[in-house]
């Protein structure tokens, strides 16, 4: 089995595209296939080698690895459509010598206009024919005069064209409801139809799994191959992604570029583990890596309905990898900022207790300045007040001679006669300024017993000076 993700480097990718190439990664992995990326760069104005680089950049980032393709090579290099134009001028030659292609003279104003006449006569327009039985006598005439014309597919007459999706089914196009498409634009760029199918048959490719906006281009590339002898792909056409409003996911609605996520602070393994279910139902909802997703995933589990993008369960998905981080890998998520922050010594408690309460580095950042900076009282000074003077001084008193924390409850409960959120509550305040947070033994275990009773000292004094 060989899969491919063949990207138009015209954009950052975004959860859509990542996607389709990790569907194309797991169905490889799950047969101990091959995965090859190539790049779609044919558009000349919109194609920019830096997208080219971000997207590679970005499917490392998610732990996605070619075996052929840019940058590690292979049998049919190039990878670059960009730099493939001879192949492409051999198969133009083979169908123009079969006639079946042919050059259209028609300028955009008269396409334009004859979509126009269709529409309005109630039909789908499709390219009229006009230069589909030139003689060559008249097309020498238009080339001679500097016209440049584009190549056409020539449709075959009265044929079915017939193919088994793996998600759709059996799909059945009549070539009539087909106009003869092109396959060369006039500024010599190769169409997408075209080198899109060229390319999945020179470089073997055995199933292509895309975005279902692509369906309807299938029986056209099926005539390509046809017309080539070629043996064509399995395809498979994945439903799309909806944001919460039920229109397709878009900047608009909610998706993000994996550039972004990354930037955020989300994991690769959590935007991995939440994409693989975005479509293709797991019956094991426990986090996986990347081997274990592809042991599992099935194209007979691949949904037929479109998928709703979910933010929340992104974020599950988040919290979950943020437990799975090595002490190593926790420290590279959190950055510099908060390594420094963060004292050496302390550095395994922070880890092992607080990693429950983060699910980006800035909540990291947020607790490190607390333990390690400076308590602010500010948001929760009525807890505080209402736990009045005395409270903090037992407290105070008590850590200082160093009475461990049960303790230190039962004194103060004794004493004061509190309990449960008025005893826990003001301590917890006192000691790291919010109402939630850690537990108490996380907290006594990153504060030392002088920061401990500074603390304490200070929030006691919050009713005079407040
Ligand atoms: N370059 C095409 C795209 O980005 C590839 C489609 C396909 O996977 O065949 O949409």
């Amino acid at each position: 089995m060989k899969t491919r993700f063949a990207p138009s480097p015209t954009g950052f990718i975004h959860l859509g595209n990542a996607r389709t190439a990790l569907f194309n990664v797991l169905l490889a992995g799950n047969k101990q296939g091959c995965f090859l990326l190539r790049m779609e760069d044919t558009d000349e104005e919109r194609s920019k080698l830096e997208f080219a680089e971000a997207l590679q950049t970005d499917l490392n980032w998610l732990g996605i690895y070619w075996q052929e393709g840019p940058e590690v090579g292979g049998e049919q290099a190039p990878y670059w459509q960009s730099q493939r134009s001879a192949i492409y001028n051999h198969y133009y030659e083979e169908l123009i010598k079969n006639k079946q292609a042919y050059p259209c003279f028609c300028s955009e104003e008269q396409l334009a206009l004859s979509r126009k006449l269709q529409r309005a006569r109630g039909l789908a327009p499709r390219y009229a024919g006009t230069c589909r039985s030139l003689t060559q006598a008249e097309i020498e005439k238009k080339l001679a005069a500097g016209l440049i014309p584009s190549l056409r597919f020539r449709i075959p007459d009265n044929t079915i064209i017939e193919f088994d999706d793996l998600v759709k089914g059996k799909q059945k196009y009549h070539s009539s409801d087909i106009g003869d498409f092109i396959i060369k634009r006039s500024n010599d760029g190769a169409s997408f139809m075209f080198c899109n199918a060229i390319d999945d048959a020179l470089m073997g490719i055995t199933h292509v799994l895309r975005g279902e906006d692509h369906l309807t281009n299938t029986p056209r590339q099926v005539m390509i191959f046809q017309a080539l002898s070629l043996s064509h792909p399995q395809y498979a056409h994945i439903s799309l992604i909806l944001g919460a409003d039920g229109a397709p996911l878009s900047k608009r609605n909610g998706s993000r570029s994996i550039k972004e996520l990354r930037e955020m602070g989300f994991l690769p393994l959590a935007v991995v583990n939440y994409l693989a279910r975005l479509g293709h139902y797991y019956e094991d909802n426990s986090f996986m890596d990347l081997k274990r997703l592809a042991q599992l995933f099935q194209e007979s589990s691949l949904s037929k309905s479109p998928a709703r993008y979910d933010e929340s369960q992104l974020i599950y998905w988040q919290k979950l990898a943020v437990q799975m981080l090595t002490e190593a890998d926790f420290w590279h998520w959190v950055g510099p900022t908060i390594q420094q922050i963060v004292p050496k010594n302390l550095q395994r408690e922070f880890f092992m207790g607080m990693r429950a309460n983060f699910t980006f580095p800035s909540e990291a950042e947020h607790w490190a300045r607390i333990f390690f900076e400076k308590v602010s009282f500010e948001k929760e000074l009525q807890v505080l007040k209402e736990a009045g003077k005395e409270f903090f001084e037992i407290a105070e008193n008590a850590f200082k001679n160093g009475i461990n924390p049960q303790e230190v409850y039962s004194l103060l409960s004794n004493q004061l006669n509190v309990k449960g959120k008025q005893l826990f509550m003001p301590l917890r305040v006192a000691l790291t300024g919010e109402k939630h947070g850690p537990e108490m033994a996380v907290i006594y275990s990153l504060l030392n017993k002088e920061e401990i009773c500074s603390r304490l000292r200070k929030a006691g004094e919050i009713e005079l000076c407040h």
